[in-house]
């Protein structure tokens, strides 16, 4: 049967090859729905055990590097008093001096109680848990304000950012601290670059299971999708000094241990 010239031309539309598409935007790797249910977390202990590595202990950053010049120190600013520190945006990234594989870390950060600006513009900083660059490349687990902040829900809080939301969400209010318990299983790499395994995180977000042995399908990436960009062995934990105006989050109580 003949077919009709509507139908020729709609075979011709369906036709067009891959590269007269729009460029790849920001927003194509967005996902909107479905919104992690609200939890209330309950108040977490969070001392480190006797075998852990204390990454902050509350008055120095000796731990720490200057991520675009592994060699100086990371410069973000210390409360003693307080004992934290504080994100210092015009710095840039910091990471740790040490290296890791397989770990657990636990983390504790807090967006201030007068927070302005919305969506990924309000508190956003992260944690890339292993480093493969100066910049943001690497994995990241996102921090933000998701109190009552509506963004796309793989960037939210304690969502691995563009890859997975969170199972809920276990945000606590601006002004309050917060803390990530995270379980890191680095990916092996073939000797020919390929991955032999992806990497798995899981993640409990103020005591709430947030991530659950989530298999990673690569590095993060702002623009188009996730993929293994880089062989890697062991590598740096590093914090992100994000470029958005809200004022800067604050970090304490910082440890690892390693898992063999
Ligand atoms: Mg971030």
């Amino acid at each position: 049967m003949m077919k009709s010239r509507a139908a020729r031309l709609l075979l011709c539309v369906l036709a067009v090859p891959a590269f007269a598409q729009q460029e790849a935007k920001p927003q194509d790797t967005e996902q909107w729905t479905p919104v992690p249910a609200q939890v209330t977390p309950a108040d977490t202990p969070a001392a480190a055990p006797s075998d852990a590595i204390r990454l902050f202990n509350g008055s120095d950053l000796n731990e720490w590097v200057s991520s675009k010049d592994r060699t100086l120190p990371a410069r973000w600013r210390v409360d003693e008093k307080a004992g934290l520190f504080i994100v210092d945006k015009s710095v840039g990234n910091i990471e740790t001096r040490r290296l890791f594989r397989n770990f657990q870390l636990h983390l504790e950060w807090r967006v201030p109680a007068d927070i302005q600006g919305d969506g990924q513009a309000r508190g956003n900083s992260g944690v890339f848990l292993a480093s493969t660059g100066p910049g943001d490349e690497g994995y990241e687990l996102q921090i933000l304000d998701s109190w009552n902040n509506k963004t796309y829900v793989n960037g939210q809080a304690a969502s691995i950012y563009k890859q997975a939301a969170p199972l809920v969400n276990a945000s606590r209010p601006p002004g309050q601290w917060q803390s990530y318990d995270i379980v890191w299983i680095a990916p092996i790499f073939l000797p020919d670059g390929s991955v032999k395994t992806p990497a798995y995180v899981t993640v409990l977000h103020n005591g709430v299971l947030v991530q659950n042995h989530t298999a990673l399908k690569g590095e993060t990436r702002y623009i188009g999708a996730p993929s293994y960009r880089v062989s890697h062995e062991r590598a740096a934990i590093k914090l992100q000094a994000h470029g958005d105006p809200s004022a800067p989050i604050s970090f304490r109580n910082i440890w690892v241990r390693e898992i063999e």
